[in-house]
């Protein structure tokens, strides 16, 4: 059956039938939040994902509609009262939201720092990081089919362009690439790449395939499609060229990987998601899965561990646990560094090792990506044992180290270095090296 997306967002969210059964105070709660955090939901979500008999908390529900808890107090009472003055107080009502983004650091881990150059001309749609993987923001792909309360890429939420753009892009994007011959993967990223139509997604990833970019071997696109609207695969107008697209990637001997991101059991349920796994299967892609461990959402261990197996059962790969980034709503989502590393080993040992090809719990930070191995003793001091999975600095990577235990911290800028004054990779007490290791080589 053909499924038509609607889009619900502050303006008309008042008209989901299901919200009939939820308080007023709650509905004018959601209003006033969402006039400071990205809000988007869409039909999918509200009638097959959100359990509306249980609203208080519902993982869906919270995942979808901002609450109240979200904000400070202090910012939630202010919006509140500019809000109840009337349109008399909207400049300074635009003005209040606006600082109150601008404090829950919109931009976090230095990513300003990964934007690479061009000649003169610097790629504001491209971060490069890592030596061998290059994240590429695609101008139309900065919005999704829902947005997630937890992020806060809300400077990316706005503003379609045309074709026209998509090719001058593309050019400065291939230029980058024909250069740097130690890129072996692109990461398509957003927003979400999958809200492109199959046209423009097409403009992107088929010059990859020309013999210039031979040493591309692995092109991703990070999604939340498969999660919140499935039909992109299934019935959407274009859907057939997407899945099209996907099999040309792949029959030219690309790998082809789609990193799902998917919070929650709930989300691996539905009829629609397991026949749109299936479809992109077959393919020839692959579907490697990513979260976030949330509070309020997935802090338990077995949710996990049934997401996990629920992946490997559809044909998924289980990649990434992440610790929740130091932005946005993190006072209502985050968790202490133990509680994650516990969580993560808890669901871990429960199952089988194909499930275990997930690494976590990790931080990414301006310094790179760093795990939590877990707590431990050393020399009569509780320690977190931690490691670069990927590292600012590729020589970083894998060599084990060690910070104080802190039972309150939720972030790595949070933590001292246990047994010396400084982290391994500092090159000074409380200052990271800038380094730039292979952008101008
Ligand atoms: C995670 C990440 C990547 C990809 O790392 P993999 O370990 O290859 O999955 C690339 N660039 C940035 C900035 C990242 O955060
Ligand atoms: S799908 Fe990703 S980019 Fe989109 S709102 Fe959720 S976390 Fe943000």
């Amino acid at each position: 059956m053909d499924k038509t997306i609607k889009s619900y967002t502050r303006h008309n969210f008042r008209t989901i039938p299901q919200l009939a059964s939820v308080s007023g105070q709650m509905i004018h709660e959601i209003d006033l939040t969402a006039r400071v955090f990205p809000f988007k939901t869409n039909n999918y979500v509200v009638d097959e994902l959100i359990d509306w008999a249980n609203v208080d908390t519902d993982p869906m529900f919270t995942l979808n509609f901002p609450r109240r808890e979200m904000l400070e107090k202090k910012h939630y009472g202010a919006v509140e009262k500019l809000v109840a003055g009337g349109q008399g107080n909207d400049a300074l009502l635009a003005r209040t939201v606006q600082q109150i983004r601008l404090s829950l650091n919109p931009n976090p881990a230095g990513q300003e720092q990964n934007v690479p150059w061009l000649g003169e001309i610097k790629l504001k749609g491209i971060q490069h990081k890592y030596p061998e993987t290059v994240l590429f923001f695609p101008s139309q792909g900065q919005t999704c089919h829902a947005y997630c309360t937890f992020c806060f890429r809300w400077p990316q939420f706005s503003g379609m362009s045309e074709l026209k753009f998509a090719m001058k892009e593309t050019d400065l994007f291939l230029k980058y690439l024909a250069l740097h011959r130690e890129v072996t993967d692109i990461l398509f990223t957003g927003g979400d790449p999958m809200v492109m139509s199959a046209e423009h997604l097409g403009a992107y990833l088929l010059p990859l395939l020309g013999a210039e970019y031979s040493h591309i071997r692995t092109i991703r696109i990070g999604t939340k499609s498969l999660a919140y609207w499935p039909y992109r695969y299934l019935t959407d107008r274009d859907s057939d060229d997407i899945i099209r697209l996907f099999e040309t990637i792949a029959t030219a001997g690309k790998n082809l990987s789609i990193q799902a991101h998917f919070n929650h059991p709930v989300e691996l349920s539905t009829e629609a998601v397991g026949r749109a796994i299936a479809r992109i299967r077959l393919t020839g892609a692959h579907i490697r899965t990513q979260s976030p461990l949330l509070r309020h959402i997935n802090d338990r261990p077995e949710l996990w561990s049934r997401m996990w197996r629920k992946q490997v059962d559809l044909g998924c790969i289980p990649y990434y646990m992440f610790i929740v980034r130091d932005t946005g709503a993190k006072r209502f989502f985050e968790l202490p560094l133990e509680r994650c590393w516990n969580v993560f080993r808890r669901a871990y040992r429960q199952v089988s090792g194909l499930c275990r090809t997930v690494r976590g719990p990790s931080m990414s930070d301006h310094a790179g990506k760093i795990q939590i191995l877990g707590v431990q003793e050393v020399r009569g001091e509780k320690v977190f044992v931690l490691r670069f999975i990927q590292g600012r600095n590729p020589k970083w990577v894998d060599i084990p180290f060690f910070a104080r235990y802190d039972p309150k911290a939720t972030w790595f800028n949070q933590l001292k270095p246990a047994f010396n004054d400084r982290f391994f990779f500092e090159e000074h007490p409380n200052k990271l090296p800038v380094t730039k290791p292979f952008l101008f080589e």
